[in-house]
């Protein structure tokens, strides 16, 4: 074992502050990484301050953070995937079994054997729970480590690894391309990466944002259209209209606005997590032959073909680069909407705490 410096919350009450937690040393599978960006996920603050606990419960001290880059320093004997040196990036999960069906199927993010980047159970027994992003060096099972295309900046790659593929997946099953029209709900973090991909894939995009502040910016995002959700003339305006939405808020709405926004046999997509259950009307569904769907970050091999998209087509997250001392301060902007459009902690920054 070894010690690392980190930031954690200490309970759903405090604001985190630097720590030092215990990492194992590499096995034989394992990638140690110096962590040089972190991405903030509203994710993060939903579990640093125990919103989900009901499903969830948080164990403290949490140490958050699942949008990694950082750069080899050390491999196991059977790797082989990386070497020293090599630029790489973590995602939410840090390990999977390979053999269930889910992970046989490329969905390792339901594999019962997988465990998360942060606050789920360590296997290897060096914490009661995994320790995140927010540190200067983690260790990984090779099977969870990724390669970052290298013509991308690695502050804006970062939230590639969650936000990316939590929205590039559900837009590809939904089979979103030319001709298609697809709305984004929510223009943060991940809603702001779901527009660059619809853009990317030739749909029509439309934004629908609480914030008349973030027109501009939607549409140099590659929106084609926003609406003020709290518009009620302008939100009618759509109706019957969409092949898919892709709902990426964070706290409490209403589903059922935009469900009578869908065409027939449309498909909304959740994959924002807001606290509280919500209410659904039937109607909303039924009148329309309409699906509502959930999606979960992506498995290993969809997260290194996101990765290679974004490679490709030269798409990053736009980012607001912080140092780790800001992260408090960050978590109370993030809540009120006011982050262009995701936080990218410097971890160089973590040296000097
Ligand atoms: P974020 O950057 O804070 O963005 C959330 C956006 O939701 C805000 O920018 C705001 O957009 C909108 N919003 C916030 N409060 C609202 C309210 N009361 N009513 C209507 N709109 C509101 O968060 P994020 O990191 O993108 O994460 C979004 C959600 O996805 C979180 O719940 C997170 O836990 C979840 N998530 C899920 C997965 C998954 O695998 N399914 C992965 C990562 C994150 P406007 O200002 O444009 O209205
Ligand atoms: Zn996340």
């Amino acid at each position: 074992m070894y010690k690392s410096k980190a930031f954690a919350a200490g309970s759903p009450k405090d604001v985190l502050a630097g720590t030092i937690i215990p990492r194992r040393d590499a096995t034989e599978r394992d990638v140690q990484i110096e962590i040089l960006f972190c991405g903030v996920c509203h994710s993060d603050l939903h579990t640093a301050r125990d919103e989900w606990h009901d499903m969830m419960p948080t164990v403290y001290p949490c140490v958050p953070g699942h949008e990694i880059v950082g750069r080899v320093t050390k491999v196991g004997s059977s790797v082989k995937k990386f070497k020293a040196g090599d630029v790489v990036g973590v995602g939410c999960l840090v390990a999977a079994d390979h053999e269930c069906p889910n992970c046989k199927d490329g969905f390792e993010q339901f594999c019962p054997n997988a465990s998360f980047t942060y606050n789920s159970p360590d296997k290897h027994g060096t914490a009661p729970v995994t320790y995140g992003g927010y540190s200067d060096s983690i260790v990984v099972d090779e099977g969870a480590v990724l390669r970052i295309p290298t013509n991308l900046d690695l502050a804006s790659a970062a939230p590639l690894l969650c936000a990316g593929i939590t929205t590039y997946s559900p837009l590809k099953r939904n089979q979103v391309g030319p001709g298609k029209k697809v709305g984004v709900v929510g223009l943060g973090g991940l809603g702001h990466m779901g527009v660059k991909f619809a853009r990317a894939m030739d749909a029509r995009v439309v934004v629908f944002s609480t914030s008349p502040s973030k027109r501009e910016d939607a549409l140099r995002l590659g929106a084609d259209e926003v609406v003020v959700s709290k518009d009620a003339s302008e939100m009618r305006k759509h109706a019957g209209s969409f092949d898919m939405i892709l709902d990426c808020v964070s706290a409490e709405h209403d589903l059922n606005a935009y469900l009578g926004l869908l065409r027939r046999g449309g498909n909304m997509t959740l994959v924002g997590v807001p606290e509280k259950p919500t209410n659904l009307n039937a109607f909303a569904l039924v009148y329309g032959n309409k699906s509502l769907a959930g999606s979960m970050i992506g498995g290993f091999a969809e997260t290194q073909e996101m990765l290679d998209f974004c490679g490709d087509h030269g798409i990053v997250s736009d980012v607001e680069v912080i140092a780790i001392q800001q992260i408090n301060q960050a978590y109370e902007r993030m809540l009120k909407g006011d982050v262009k459009y995701r936080f990218s902690i410097d971890m160089a920054s973590l040296k000097s705490d």
